[in-house]
Formats: C-alpha cells, sequence, structure tokens
C-alpha cells in the first residue's frame, strides 16, 4: 500500500484524490489477490462482508484472549448494529473524537477528550494520529506537558472549543445530560460533519482503580446514587490498584517516552506508547487491566530487532529500569522510590459502607506478625489461617526442624522441638499482640515432612556433619520420607498423630504466647485447627492432645484463657460426615484449596500443566483453583456447613483457601451464611466489597 510512504507524507489527509484512487486500486487489487474474487460492486454484498467480518471478529485471537482476560463466556457470541453514518472526514468543517465526562484516571469531574479535524473514528482509536483535546484546560495541560508553547498549541492544536466553539458547547451541554441519566462516568464518542454535531454512542466509560472509587463517592456527595449503588458500583479485583505504592511526587526528571499487543500487554507491568492518546484502544485496555499505560510519547523510538528503546537521548535495553506514572503521563529515568498507598479518604469512605452493609467477616491468612499488621490496614478482622509451617522455614528454624525429623526415637524428637518452641512462641505472641481483640486461627504443622529435608546430596553431606550422622544415614531418612503422592500423604493431622509431640509442641507455644499477652492485657482469642481430617476419630485424637496440652500449661502457669479446637474441611469425606466431625469442632474452616484437588482429583502441583489447554479449549472456564467451582466443590461446601451447623447451631464457619479473597467465591460463601472468609492481606479490601455486595445483591 504504502502511498504515504511514496510520496514522503505521514497522515491519510494529506493525500489528494489522485492518491486515494491509487489506494483505491491497488486495495482492489489486494483483495482479488487474497480472496481469488473481485472487490463487490453491490452495495448489499459490501454490507454482508463488513457484518461477517465483525462475527467473525469474535474468532479472532486478539478477542479470544480479551474473553478470557475478563472471564466474557464464548458462547455470549457478538452483535452487529447497521447504522446510516456521518462522516467526519469531509474536510476542515468536520471532526470525530471520544469524551469522557469525568476523568477516567483520576475520577475528576472535569469533562475531558480528545479530537481528530478532518478524520474518522478509527483514525482517534487506532492511535495512528496523536489527537487534540476538546477543552481549553486540557489543551493547555497537555502542551505544557510537551513542551509546546501556548502560540504553537493555538496554532497548531487547538482545542475543539477554539477550533468549533459552537459544536464543543452542544457536546458539553449533551455529556451533561448523559451523565445526569446514566448517573455514571459517560464514554461518548461523536462525529461532527460540516459543522454539525452527531453523537454516535455512550456508554459507562472504563476507569482506573481510584477513578472508580472516586466517582462512586463524589455521585453518593452529590445525591445521585444511594450507598448501596455506589458499592455495587465498584469492582471489588480493581481495588487492588489502590493498594500498592505510588510515586514519590518529588521524584527525578521526566523524560519521554512503547506499544504492545493483548498478550503483551496481560503480561506486561506498565504500558508506553509512541502514538496516541488516552483514548487510542491501547489505553483503554490497558485501563480496563488496571494497567499503569502511558500513551502517546511521540519521542521514543523503538529498535525492535536490537529489542532497544531511546528516549531523550539514553538507550534502554531489555532490563533496564523507567517508571511510568499513568495518572499524568510521566516516564522517568531509573527506578522510582514509592510512598504507601493512601488508604484513607474515598477509599475509606468506600470500606466504611462496606463494613456497613457486610454481613459476612473477612479475616486474613497470615503467618507472621508483619503480614498480620498488614492485614489489620486493611481492615482484616481477625486472622482465619496462619499456616505453622510457614514460620519453619524462616532463618536457622530450618536446622531444628530437620533435626526433628531426622531424630530415630520420640526423644530426640523432643529434643529438638524443644528448640523450636521458644520461636514458635514469639511469632504467635507478635501474632496475637497484632489482632488484638480479634479471633487468630492457628493450624497445626500440615505439610509433609520431605519438604524440609535437602535433596542433594552436597547438602544432605553438610547436614549429616551437622547432625553427627553419616551420609548414609541421612540419604536413607530422606528416602524413606519419599512419597508417590505427598498431597496425598503423611502431612495434616496424620502427622499430628503418628507424632503427638509435634501437636503439643504447637499448642504449648499457642497457650503459652495467648497467656503471656494476656499478661500483658492484650486481648487474645486463639482458635487451635487440626488440618486434613477426613473423620472423627481423627480430630477427636487431636482434640485430645491439644486440650490435655493447654490444661497442663494452665496449671503451671496458674492462669488460662479462652480457646478454641476447630478444623479444616477440606477433605471431601468431611464435609460428607461434617455432623459427626461437628460433635468435637467448634469451628470449622473451608480449606477449598485441597477440597478442589480432591474434588476433581486434580493435583496441585501437577494441574497447571493441562488447565491451560483445558481452558484454551474450553473443557472449563476459569481454574477451579481461582474460582470456586460452585457447581460441584461447592456442593460440598454448602452440605459441610448444613449439616455441621445440624449438629452444632452456633458452629462458627468460614473459608481460608485461596478462593476467600475472589469476590465471585466470598459471594458464594457469604450466601451460605458463612461467618467470615479468611484471603491475604493484599485481597481483604476485595473481600470486604465482595462480601458487601453479596449482602446488598440478597
Ligand atoms: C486449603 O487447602 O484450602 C488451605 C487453606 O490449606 P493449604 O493451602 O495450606 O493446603
Ligand atoms: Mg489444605
Amino acid at each position: 500500500m504504502l502511498v504515504k510512504e511514496e510520496k514522503g507524507v505521514k497522515f491519510d489527509n494529506e493525500l489528494d484524490v489522485e492518491d486515494l484512487k491509487e489506494l483505491v486500486k491497488r486495495f482492489k487489487a489486494a483483495v482479488k489477490e487474497y480472496t481469488g474474487k473481485d472487490f463487490p460492486e453491490s452495495a448489499w454484498e459490501q454490507l454482508w462482508g463488513g457484518i461477517c467480518a465483525v462475527f467473525d471478529s469474535w474468532m479472532n485471537e486478539r478477542a479470544i484472549i480479551y474473553r478470557r482476560m475478563n472471564q466474557i463466556p464464548e458462547e455470549w457470541g457478538t452483535a452487529v448494529n447497521v447504522q446510516a453514518m456521518v462522516y467526519g472526514n469531509m474536510g476542515n468543517n468536520s471532526a470525530t473524537g471520544v469524551a469522557f465526562s469525568r476523568d477516567a484516571a483520576t475520577g475528576e469531574n472535569i469533562f475531558n477528550g480528545e479530537y481528530l479535524i478532518n478524520a474518522q473514528g478509527e483514525d482517534v482509536v487506532a492511535g495512528v494520529r496523536t489527537p487534540q483535546q476538546i477543552t481549553v484546560e486540557g489543551s493547555r495541560r497537555w502542551a505544557k506537558l510537551q513542551g509546546i508553547s501556548e502560540d504553537e498549541r493555538r496554532e497548531k492544536y487547538p482545542s475543539l472549543e477554539e477550533s468549533m466553539p459552537v459544536c464543543a458547547a452542544e457536546l458539553i451541554a449533551i455529556a451533561k445530560r448523559l451523565e445526569d441519566y446514566y448517573k455514571d462516568m459517560q464514554d461518548m464518542e461523536f462525529t461532527i460533519q460540516d459543522g454539525k454535531l452527531w453523537m454516535l454512542q455512550t456508554r459507562n466509560g472504563k476507569r482506573t482503580g481510584a477513578a472508580m472509587v472516586k466517582i462512586a463517592m463524589d455521585l453518593l456527595r452529590a445525591g445521585e446514587i444511594d450507598e448501596k449503588t455506589a458499592l455495587l458500583r465498584i469492582e471489588p479485583q480493581k481495588l487492588d490498584e489502590l493498594l500498592h505504592p505510588v510515586f514519590d511526587k518529588d521524584a527525578l526528571k521526566r523524560i519521554e517516552t512503547s506499544p504492545e499487543d493483548l498478550r503483551g500487554m496481560a503480561v506486561a507491568q506498565g504500558i508506553l506508547t509512541m502514538r496516541g492518546g488516552m483514548t487510542s484502544h491501547a489505553a483503554v485496555v490497558a485501563r480496563g487491566m488496571g494497567k499503569c499505560c502511558v500513551s502517546g510519547a511521540g519521542e521514543i523510538v523503538v529498535d525492535y530487532k536490537a529489542k532497544t528503546v531511546e528516549m531523550n537521548g539514553k538507550v534502554y535495553k531489555e532490563g533496564d529500569w523507567i517508571s511510568l506514572n499513568g495518572s499524568t503521563g510521566d516516564v522517568y529515568d531509573g527506578q522510582v522510590p514509592t510512598t504507601e498507598p493512601e488508604l484513607d479518604g474515598d477509599f475509606g469512605a468506600i470500606m466504611n459502607l462496606s463494613d456497613k452493609f457486610a454481613k459476612t467477616l473477612v479475616r486474613t491468612n497470615a503467618d507472621s506478625p508483619r503480614d498480620a499488621k498488614q492485614a489489620r490496614r486493611f481492615g482484616a478482622q481477625g486472622i482465619g489461617l496462619c499456616r505453622t509451617e510457614h514460620m519453619f522455614f524462616e532463618g536457622d528454624r530450618i536446622k531444628s526442624v530437620r533435626e526433628m525429623i531426622l531424630a530415630s526415637d520420640e526423644e530426640g524428637r523432643r529434643t529438638a522441638l524443644a528448640k523450636l518452641l521458644p520461636m514458635q512462641r514469639g511469632d504467635f505472641e507478635g501474632i496475637f499482640e497484632a489482632m488484638d481483640g480479634y479471633g487468630v486461627t492457628v493450624r497445626l504443622l500440615d505439610p509433609p515432612l520431605h519438604e524440609f529435608v535437602p535433596h542433594q546430596t552436597a547438602t544432605q553431606k553438610e547436614l549429616a556433619a551437622e547432625m553427627g550422622l553419616t551420609l548414609e544415614e541421612v540419604k536413607a531418612k530422606v528416602d524413606s520420607l519419599e512419597e508417590f503422592n505427598p498431597m496425598l500423604g503423611h502431612r495434616g493431622c496424620r502427622l499430628g498423630i503418628t507424632y503427638p509431640e509435634i501437636t503439643e509442641m504447637q499448642t504449648r507455644a499457642i497457650i503459652e504466647a495467648a497467656l503471656a499477652c494476656k499478661a500483658r492485657g492484650i486481648k487474645v482469642l486463639p482458635e487451635i485447627m487440626v488440618p486434613l481430617v477426613g473423620s472423627l476419630k481423627e480430630l477427636q485424637n487431636q482434640a485430645d492432645v491439644i486440650n490435655t496440652t493447654a490444661a497442663k500449661v494452665f496449671e503451671e502457669k496458674g492462669d488460662s484463657v479462652i480457646y478454641k479446637v476447630g478444623t479444616m474441611i477440606e477433605v471431601p469425606r468431611a464435609a460428607l460426615t461434617a455432623n459427626e466431625i461437628a460433635e468435637v469442632a467448634e469451628f470449622f474452616s473451608f480449606g477449598t484449596n485441597d477440597l478442589t484437588q480432591m474434588t476433581f482429583g486434580f493435583s496441585r502441583d501437577d494441574a497447571p500443566k493441562f488447565l491451560k489447554f483445558y481452558k484454551e479449549h474450553g473443557i472449563i472456564k476459569v481454574d477451579p483453583f481461582e474460582v470456586l467451582d460452585q457447581t460441584g466443590v461447592g456442593q460440598l461446601v454448602e452440605m459441610g456447613v448444613k449439616k455441621g451447623r445440624a449438629t452444632r447451631p452456633d458452629l462458627k464457619v468460614g473459608i481460608c483457601g485461596e478462593h476467600g479473597g475472589e469476590p465471585s467465591s466470598v459471594k458464594f460463601c457469604a450466601n451460605l451464611g458463612m461467618n467470615y472468609v479468611s484471603c491475604s492481606p493484599f485481597r481483604v479490601p476485595i473481600a470486604r466489597v465482595a462480601a458487601a455486595q453479596a449482602a446488598i445483591e440478597d
């Protein structure tokens, strides 16, 4: 096609009639070459060609990736609107553009948008020409960022308010009417044909997480929407954007600044494009994905072969740092220091509103005092899962754990466990302190023991020397721990049952820490949780060890605390016999990671290998380890809750598998009447909003 190149021009509107005739000739030749047919002369045939192209686009790679990213089912299909058009490319008295009734990046109540004179909509969204601003204010701000003088701006890049004031005023008035009607930020497309404004479409605009929160709160304060509607306007997952550090405002000097396809965008941390404005598809899609995007940085030079980018005279290779600020469009050399995110203001207001409506509490999965504190900042009301094995991996602790595993008898194990006791007690104290007044569920040791021992000869040699054993002895022990399917092997309560001294040590550490905290005026509510229980007998065995140990500690210390003993429900049999298990368990926590594994028969460690294929071929819609399978696994959860409460009506029930922070799963659990969901600290705010939405939608 290359007509522009041959003529030495950059833009479509620089082509004259003869050039366009030449272009038509070449397009027709191309159509003939690729389809083997002449380009149809009948308007009907052309129209049908267009319609079919839209339907076919549903199955193109880009659409497939987009659907997967946004969990849009393939069977929905797409629709085509056939609509008489007006033309924005009928000369300099015509234009086309995109406008937003509020700022999609920050949420500020500022009308803004972009347009191009003598252009079609495609020219704006394709990001080929860098568009001009609609408002004078926006135009001035843009010019300042680009380092363009006011005179140059007015002459070369005037705003629509300046170039076509009547149409601009009409557009702004229409935007206001549309927003008043839909009561949400509008994203509108328009065309001006020969001086007359036409509106092409309006829809609720895509926005960043920050804008989502601000717009919902602004509309609430303005009395446009009520509290429930404000909450329902929040896409829980998007809150994640607000929980991560933001740039320190005073950082570094700005340089100018890459483009990419959808697959690339999905894995990118940030997106930098050479051309296009904030309404170009790249920017809109990036915003939708919650990624930082800076578009239209015209001064960068990308060398695809060498994999370098040149900006402001400096060449950046793969792996070099640049920092992007998606709100301002600034690009910085190097890694810019960041500051902690603001958790009050509008964000805080949304969180408070959530708590007003939610009936399900949100706890957190945390195994260190640091994570516990972080989760409190995000509003977690207790710990739903403290995986004690994570505490064993830190620093020198692994040595004592290995000593325990290598011990040939109970006495040897007890000696090693005694070394672990103070470490665990210390951690529990820190966690109880961070959760002053809230429940803390501590789970007893879960993973198979072979995870703690070295499998390489070099490290085994070191360990043998340290423990005063021979290499052969260490090897023999490690080999004896080998299991064909460790996830279904000697782990969970099976460990505590065969080695009760482990349960004793852990109970002692929990109770001693609780008493120490109590003495310091901290309100402690310890809950001791037994993992991987499949039968009442298993739980009874461990509950006996726990209760005997606790009573012993109380006697030694001359003081006591109230504690609860409960269980994970993560083996299908536990859900099926929940009525029996609840005779002993004072609480249930659904471990949906294991429950999903065992219900599907998908090994947690091996499933990723084929789940990707399954997803791509429509065997499953979503990964059941991410989104709770309500149809199958959900039945076991529901049965577990009902049967458990039939035996013990006040049974406290929660979920602590990964699903506890995924909005649709949180809603499912809330609807079953669970008391709480528990998730990683950074998903706490997401779960809080999802819990509130569940209550409102109910
Ligand atoms: C679970 O199985 O859901 C769970 C929370 O325990 P873990 O992931 O530690 O096995
Ligand atoms: Mg588990």
